[in-house]
């Protein structure tokens, strides 16, 4: 019997098996010729799977948070004005964020489980004069989805960056950096990139780099000052040695890879089949009974799924119920209603038999716990799903 369960939490997520290899393989130098090559090629591939051919990619060793910090560091000065388009936790992490970096922020918080209204979004942009807005594409306490695309054309009308915190859907979202004038796309390695967790990722556009360039007063962090990193970026790029910080050696190589699998699947196919996955899993959690904590259909996370428990299920029941039935699930993280939910991650190398595998663990558990449920009738709505929407 395999000792070995299913991960299927909004990351870490599973990991392909050649990342994992890179990942295992001898450290070397990092100024070794092949490192170097795997460093230069991991930043070309990243302006491909950011659809980003004009922007200015960056790898960091650290986690998602020190993505934001690189973004909000670099672009603010004390006094700026930000504003924050929060749905969940991380737009409230940016909030924090951007006040410790000197930034006067306006936060604009939209109910649980909901978008915000775009006009609102808009008359904050008329009022006031920003240097900057965030956006959290995903948020990942939630599961709704932002409308980017509309939210980087209100912030280039209006003259204002735009900060896309993409933790949650870089390389599983459709985003267009390029086309869609989005000044910063961050992301970290262990979501829908597919690396283990340890780098901050993120492409700059060229006016996000000129607002750099014209700043009056040194960045607030040594760490994340773009100055010290870029000719580092410069250097890989070009193949020549460089260091400013030790990179995480094997975390780059395996992002190398990771980067060339995702770039061989195609953007759009892969944006394709994360759409494809998620409203089959989405099909089966609805015919379990299950609601979702995003109310707008239309708005629901194609990377992960946030599902409401059944009335008189208790949370720590379901999810060990689930876990005993072989796939590991994520609680609630939202703290104003985090016993009322849980989360799954289906994104990166996430295929069928994973939703279905997942769906079926989902079922037993709720028998287990004494919901009944009708036998297999969430697998079926998933595939009956899948072949309505194939191709
Ligand atoms: N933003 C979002 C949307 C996230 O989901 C996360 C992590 N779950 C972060 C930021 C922070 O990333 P990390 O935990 O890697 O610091």
């Amino acid at each position: 019997m395999k000792d070995r369960s299913l991960l299927m939490i909004p990351g870490p997520i599973e990991f392909e098996p050649e990342v994992l290899k890179a990942l295992g393989a001898p450290t070397t130098s990092h100024v070794a010729p092949g490192f170097i090559d795997d460093f230069g090629g991991a930043l070309e591939k990243m302006r491909k799977v950011w659809l980003a051919p004009e922007g200015q990619p960056f790898i960091v060793a650290g986690s998602g948070t020190l993505a934001m910090e690189l973004a909000g560091a670099n672009l603010v000065e004390p006094g700026d004005r930000a504003l924050v388009l929060s749905t969940g936790v991380f737009g409230d992490r940016y909030e924090d964020l951007l006040a410790r970096h000197g930034a006067d922020v306006t936060v604009l918080r939209a109910p649980i489980g909901r978008t915000l209204d775009l006009n609102q979004v808009e008359d904050g942009l008329k009022g006031d004069r920003y240097k900057l807005l965030t956006v959290t594409h995903v948020d990942t306490s939630t599961a709704v989805r932002m409308p980017i695309r509309s939210i980087g054309e209100l912030a280039q009308r209006h003259n204002v960056l735009s900060v896309v915190d993409g933790v949650c859907s870089v390389a599983g979202e459709e985003i267009r950096q390029g086309d869609w004038n989005l000044d910063v796309v961050l992301t970290a390695s262990q979501k829908a990139i597919g690396v283990p967790p340890g780098l901050a990722l993120l492409v700059a556009s060229q006016r996000a780099m000129e607002t750099f360039a014209a700043r009056s007063t040194p960045v607030r962090s040594y760490y994340a000052d773009w100055a010290k990193w870029m000719p580092i970026m410069a250097a890989y790029e070009g193949r020549k040695p460089s260091y400013f910080g030790t990179p995480a050696v094997n975390l780059v190589a395996a992002l190398d890879v990771s980067l060339c699998q995702i770039v061989d699947e195609g953007m759009t196919a892969r944006f394709a089949r994360h759409e494809l996955l998620a409203g089959a899993f989405r099909a089966g959690v609805r015919a379990l009974g299950l609601d979702f904590v995003a109310t707008e259909r239309d708005h629901r996370a194609n990377t992960l799924t946030a599902c409401r428990y059944p009335e008189g299920v208790a949370a720590a029941d379901l999810l060990s119920a689930i876990r005993s039935a072989g796939v590991i699930v994520a609680g609630g993280l939202h703290p104003e209603i985090k016993s009322e939910y849980f989360r799954v991650g289906h994104m990166g190398a996430v295929c069928m038999g994973d939703i279905l595998a997942t769906l079926g663990a989902i079922e037993t558990g709720l028998r287990n716990v004494g919901h009944e449920v009708e036998a297999g009738i969430g697998v079926a709505a998933a595939l009956e799903w899948q072949a309505g929407n194939k191709g």
